[in-house]
C-alpha cells in the first residue's frame, strides 16, 4: 500500500492511497487523475504529466478506458516507462 499526497481543492494536501486514483490517459500517456477526497469525500480531478501516471500506475492506480482506442497494455506500459529518467517521485510530491 503506497500513500500518495496530492491536493484537494477544498481540504489543501491530503494523503490518498495509490489505488483510490484512476486514470484516463490521452494518446500521449498524459491525462488526468481522478480521487475522492478523504477528508471533505468530494471527487477531485488532477491533470497528470506523463511522469506522474507512470508514478500512479506503479503505485497501483487504476486506469480506465475512455477513449475508443481499447485498454491499454502492459506491454505499452512498460514501453511508455521506458522513455523516463527523473524523480518523478519529486514531482508528484511523493514521500516514502
Ligand atoms: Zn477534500
Amino acid at each position: 500500500m503506497i500513500w500518495t499526497k496530492t491536493i484537494c481543492e477544498s481540504c489543501g494536501p491530503v494523503t490518498v492511497n495509490a489505488d483510490r486514483f484512476r486514470l484516463t490517459l490521452d494518446d500521449e500517456g498524459a491525462g488526468f487523475y481522478r480521487f475522492e477526497c478523504p477528508i471533505c469525500g468530494h471527487d477531485q480531478t488532477r491533470v497528470a504529466s506523463p511522469p506522474v501516471v507512470t508514478v500512479l500506475l506503479s503505485a497501483g492506480g487504476r486506469l480506465t478506458n475512455e477513449h475508443e482506442h481499447g485498454l491499454i497494455t502492459d506491454d505499452e506500459i512498460d514501453e511508455f516507462t521506458r522513455g523516463f529518467d527523473g524523480d518523478i517521485w519529486a514531482e508528484l510530491g511523493e514521500s516514502r
